[in-house]
């Protein structure tokens, strides 16, 4: 559910109308909505009632600081891959015990920035990277409270480039190997183990994945305690996947998934951590673009928009289906008619979709891509020197502008020419 709904014909933000908010700040454009991403956030929190755990949001899905503080002051923790998003956690006022640090490669100088700012935990990746946080926290006098990341083997029957948990991905150590790694881990004295990680893939939209890796997990932390290790704490990764059509997906809800980790985890009277970022911030935002012109081609019709590829990337990386829904709602009774959707930057992977049943559009006519909240912004770029679109988040009737979109001279000024060219 999410707070992106037509009244009387034209689709709303909350209680903002999605045309006022074209009007005033131009397309294409992000907007997400408060109140999504605040019951996104509860159905976790909620589906974890009764066991003493943390949602941390996976920044990496949405890291805007406005979504941050939202989320933030509704209890979140954060979950960050790199020391820049340390650095906007912090700047959004996230306190460090509240920030764990995730990511296959943590360098000395991230994870000096984290152990001197405030850590949760972090998550080890390889012993490598082990032996440095070691090497680092040693050199600040403190111990870097650790869980290592176990690669569990588990197919997470997910699109190639997000799945994480087989033993062909590079993340985490292997599951066999772990009570060698643990032990490891505790002869150094820079590091306080604290517990285990995993993390097995994005969008999956079946537990069964979940369940086989949760009951891993259990049996290794009993076989760690009993080597005397003393695992406190479960941080079991994010990757609940997000209905992108209205019609025949239907993932897994946030309660299923709680009481999943409490069937198969419950008895071991852990701290949970879960690290949901698509399923948080992906149905709470749209791209809003405006149809630049209606090219009527071979056999077939094209929308070309003013959003393109750089701006969503996810149809052209990954095959993404989003819904493109107009903004003025159709007339009842006019029968839709098939295009294929563009944006107009120069490659054929500008597409969004090919055939899609859409109302009959003009030029200057909104459409608005659903489930866009997620992996939309984060990942945008400024190909084809098309500057990084603008950011806004709705709360109630109230909007704002969360990150601008630069002028030209803003983007082109930020080259800087050599002396011998100057
Ligand atoms: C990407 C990632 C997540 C979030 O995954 P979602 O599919 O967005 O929920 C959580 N934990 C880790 C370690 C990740 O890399």
């Amino acid at each position: 559910m999410d707070h992106f709904l037509y009244r009387d014909g034209a689709l709303f933000a909350e209680d903002v109308p999605v045309a006022e908010i074209a009007a005033a700040v131009g397309t294409p454009f992000y907007v997400y909505s408060t109140a999504t991403l605040l019951r996104h956030f509860r159905l976790f929190d909620e589906a974890l009632q009764g066991t003493d755990h943390l949602v941390c949001y996976a920044m990496k899905a949405a890291s805007n600081q406005a979504i941050l503080k939202t989320l933030a002051e509704a209890g979140a923790g954060m979950d960050v891959v790199s020391e820049g998003e340390y650095r906007r956690a912090r700047a959004a006022g996230v306190p460090g015990d509240k920030i764990v640090f995730s990511g296959v490669g943590k360098t000395a100088d991230e994870i000096r920035t984290a152990l001197t700012g405030g850590i949760r935990q972090f998550n080890v990746e390889s012993e490598p990277e082990m032996e440095v946080i070691n090497a680092v926290a040693l050199d600040l006098g403190l111990r870097a409270p650790i869980t290592v990341r176990v690669n569990p083997d588990v197919d997470a029957k997910t699109h190639a480039k997000i799945a994480t948990g087989k033993s062909e991905n590079k993340f985490g150590i292997p599951i066999a190997r772990a009570r060698e790694v643990y032990a490891h881990a505790a002869s150094l004295p820079g590091l306080e183990v604290i517990g285990i990680d995993v993390h097995i893939g994005s969008q999956l939209t079946e537990l069964e994945p979940f369940r086989l890796a949760y009951q891993k997990v259990a049996e290794l932390t009993e076989t760690l305690r009993a080597d005397g290790h003393d695992i406190r704490r479960l941080d079991l990764g994010g990757g609940l996947g997000i209905p992108y059509t209205r019609s025949n997906e239907a993932p897994p809800l946030p309660v299923e998934y709680g009481q999943l980790i409490k069937d198969t985890l419950g008895h071991l009277g852990c701290e949970i951590e879960i690290e949901p970022g698509r399923l948080i911030a992906g149905n709470a935002g749209l791209m809003v673009s405006k149809v630049i012109y209606v090219k009527n081609g071979e056999g077939r019709d094209f929308l070309i928009l003013d959003g393109a590829m750089n701006d969503l990337i996810r149809p052209a990386m990954y095959d993404a289906h989003h819904d493109i829904i107009p903004v003025i709602e159709a007339t009842p009774g006019v029968e839709p008619q098939p295009y294929d959707i563009v944006g107009p930057v120069c490659e054929s992977g500008d597409t969004f979709a090919k055939q899609r049943l859409m109302p009959p559009l003009g030029a200057g006519d909104l459409v608005a891509f659903r489930s866009a909240g997620a992996y939309g912004a984060v990942m945008s770029s400024e190909y084809n020197s098309r500057p990084l679109i603008p950011e806004v988040l709705v709360h109630g009737d109230q909007f704002a502008v969360i990150r601008a979109r630069p002028t030209f001279d803003e983007m082109i000024n930020r080259d800087t020419i050599p002396e011998w060219l100057a």
